[in-house]
């Protein structure tokens, strides 16, 4: 186990202002924490930190990713605590720590191989310091580099994850390296035979190149040396899982791949890289089409490097691959090799590995500096453009309570989770909780957030959900089930219009009798029959003549009212007298509403109702408030309730009426009356009102003192003047205080 020294020896050699008593006291408190633990290797468990925090020091990273390494397991496995880790190391590490316990405890979800890509893309978007990533890619490296320590079938699933999730997040930050050795422990792992037939024939072909592959290394070096240039040559074998997935996808034999060694020339400066490139092709004959230069046009993942191939010393195909140092870190240390040489690369453009110690500092500064841009979040983009990392800042990842994922877009709530889910648990969704807490449904979901619906049979969603809804789907859903809801309503409605018109006529309506008439309606179902009567298009006269042909032509009012249903709703808004003028629309919509259909589309399906208490009464100024989904509810202006939907101006409606002169319907009234306390008093009162040709719907004693009683009558009134003439009417006895009209 490497000693405490040690560790701190290592950062300072590429660090040296490294803070070293921050690395000690990591070392000690990680060690202390895990003190009893052991790794299923049977080593103690704190030798798992230690050799995660070696491999980021390999990178050359950061004091305070390096004591995240030693702290990575202590929140969630030891009796450490947020808190103590904030007060021991500060805020900084604290949540680079926090982000590494939060990964840790997704890794108990259950995950599908097909949401690993959203799975990963979830990893980058709760990671919002770049060094998390780091810190877990370099925990499950040494985790992979154990597991055969760990029970077969659980390896296995770890290998597959490793595969699935973490090997490409490796590949999409640039750690080509490590992607490499990710994938090549997975593939051993996974695929045993063939894990073993790829090294077994890599050992004997390595054998029987063994003299070639140093003869090709001389002759370059010689060749380079005597043109004077400086160059680093070296020999790389390809892995045995690129082979390996390369002969799947080419369908080829391993002694088929031409580009099982390869050869790299690592220079100092991208010249010397054209002038090692001149010295190899005067030398050696260049295979034709082999030849791409990534220097002066670099991948778009920061890739830069020449390829060439050329026929070698015994005439055999040698690929040689030419780039700077600094090139070749990017090239296997991706985001972390960005963050070493950023400096450089503004700078000067000198050699990056003899950089000075102040440059190299400054490197953690600018690693610091994206840290900052992304906690702040002003500018997501400008990360981005640095990193070449994707971070799907338009994206959030939820979960359901059994651990599926849902990836949503950015702004989406628990509604766009629910359709997410399925239909008919966004059509049946009243509620939601989020990471187990009862949240509105308007609440914009985060990263990670645990998602639970609640459901209730009976619900149809409301049509204003259509607005908190961000995702197509929930908005098409939504209006889908608003529609056929205003559907079932109108068919309610017409059913119960049917039902009345028929007793007139002596008949029973039945469903059974209009199925058999349907031929002479121009409606194909029962539904879509008694939806048209609901909504006023098909009259119940022409309905009861299609089912009953005998029966001669009605006598009907001049104009057919539509009483009251059960609850409250009307059907035509032409029966109850109004005309509807929707906001933004010109006087011409006056002339739609003289033809009994005020408005198009969806909003003019709508069922009418007036407000249930202190409703209005024609002359009262009024006006509509829609309720997407239920249905236009009219308020006199002066109404309490309006108040409610001052902040929705959206959803008020102007409407006027639209009364005859021989009008037959009441409209509800409420008044509130002082009287004196006098015998007969109330008597006198019920008196007027009946006198003025007022019902009396309801009479509540609301204050009974000594000498005075206040009370509400519930009236029903022709109209507004008639309301007034009984308030006069009241107002002109003795026995009556006060008299004054309630509001709703
Ligand atoms: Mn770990």
């Amino acid at each position: 186990m490497m000693r405490q020294y040690e560790l701190v020896e290592r950062v300072r050699t590429y660090d040296p202002d490294a803070d070293e008593a921050l690395l000690n006291r990591a070392y000690v408190y990680a060690m202390k924490a895990h003190s009893h633990q052991k790794r299923a290797s049977g080593d103690p468990y704190f030798s798992h930190p230690l050799e995660v925090a070696a491999i980021l020091a390999d990178l050359k990273l950061d004091d305070a990713t390096i004591a995240t390494a030693l702290l990575h397991d202590t929140i969630e496995d030891t009796e450490a605590t947020r808190d103590e880790i904030n007060d021991l190391f500060g805020g900084e590490i604290g949540a680079l720590v926090d982000g590494l316990t939060k990964i840790k405890k997704l890794d108990l979800v259950t995950k599908k191989a097909e949401q690993a890509e959203n799975f990963r893309k979830l990893l980058i978007a709760i990671s919002s310091d770049i060094r998390v990533l780091l810190v877990k890619l370099a925990d499950r490296l040494h985790n992979m580099r154990t597991l055969q320590y760990v029970k077969p079938g659980k390896r296995k699933r770890i290998a597959q994850e490793t595969m699935d999730i973490y090997a490409p997040l490796a590949a999409r930050m640039g750690m080509h390296g490590l992607r490499e050795e990710l994938e090549d422990l997975s593939f051993r792992w996974l695929n045993p035979n063939g894990y073993k037939a790829v090294v077994d024939r890599l050992t004997a072909l390595r054998e029987q190149n063994k003299g070639l592959i140093d003869e090709i290394q001389d002759a370059l070096r010689t060749k380079l040396e005597e043109y004077g240039i400086q160059a680093e040559v070296a020999s790389r074998e390809k892995k045995p899982h690129s082979i390996w997935s390369k002969m799947e996808r080419k369908q080829i034999s391993l002694e088929q791949l031409s580009d099982i060694y390869g050869f790299r020339v690592l220079t100092d400066d991208e010249d010397d890289c054209y002038r090692v490139l001149g010295v190899v092709h005067t030398t050696w004959r260049a295979v034709p089409g082999r030849f791409k230069d990534y220097v002066s046009n670099p991948k778009q993942n920061d890739y830069q490097s020449i390829h060439t191939t050329i026929v070698g010393p015994r005439h055999q195909r040698v690929e040689l691959q030419i780039r700077t140092d600094r090139m070749h870190q990017v090239a296997e240390y991706g985001v972390a090799a960005h963050a070493l040489y950023k400096d450089q690369v503004n700078g000067n453009g000198s050699g990056a590995r003899n950089g000075s110690p102040s440059q190299e500092s400054n490197a953690y500064q600018w690693l610091r500096r994206l840290v900052d841009i992304l906690l702040e979040g002003d500018n997501p983009e400008e990360f981005l453009e640095h990193t070449k990392l994707e971070l799907f800042h338009d994206q959030v990842f939820c979960f359901t309570p059994k651990g599926r994922l849902i990836a949503l877009p950015r702004g989406a709530t628990p509604v766009d989770f629910a359709y997410a889910v399925h239909t008919d648990v966004g059509n049946s969704c009243v509620g939601s909780k989020i990471n187990g807490r009862h949240m509105p449904l308007v609440t914009e979901l985060r990263n990670g957030d645990e998602v639970e619906v609640i459901c209730s049979e009976a619900q149809t969603p409301p049509a204003a959900w259509e607005r908190i809804a961000v995702t197509g789907k929930a908005r098409s859903a939504i209006r889908r089930a608003t529609r056929e809801a205003v559907r079932q309503q109108y068919g309610k409605l017409g059913r119960e219009i049917l039902t009345r018109s028929f007793k007139r006529a002596g008949h029973d309506y039945k469903d059974d009798a209009l199925e058999d008439a349907l031929h002479r309606l121009p409606h194909s179902t029962v539904e879509d029959a008694l939806a048209a009567v609901g909504r006023g298009e098909l009259p119940s006269n022409d309905v009861l003549h299609a089912v009953f042909p005998d029966v001669g032509p009605m006598e009907v009012p001049k104009r057919q009212r539509i009483k009251r249903n059960e609850e409250g709703w009307f059907g035509l808004t032409k029966a109850i007298g109004l005309k509807f003028r929707w906001p933004g629309s010109s006087s011409r919509s006056r002339e739609v509403a003289a033809n009994g259909i005020p408005i198009r589309g969806l909003r003019g399906d709508l069922p009418v109702r007036f407000a249930s208490d202190g409703g209005a009464v024609p002359g009262d100024r009024i006006v509509g408030i829609l309720t997407p989904g239920e249905g236009i509810t009219i308020y006199p202006i002066h109404a309490e309730a309006l108040k409610d939907y001052d902040e929705q101006p959206e959803r008020w409606i102007d409407v006027t009426w639209d009364i005859d002169e021989d009008n037959i319907d009441r409209f509800p009234a409420q008044i509130s009356v002082t009287a004196i306390n006098e015998p007969g008093s109330l008597a006198q009162i019920a008196q007027i009102i009946g006198e003025s040709g007022g019902n009396i719907d309801n009479i509540k004693m609301t204050k009974h003192a000594a000498d005075f009683t206040e009370m509400l009558i519930d009236l029903e009134v022709w109209d507004l003047k008639h309301l007034n003439e009984i308030i006069s009417g009241l107002r002109s006895k003795s026995v009556v205080n006060t008299v004054s009209r309630v509001h709703g």
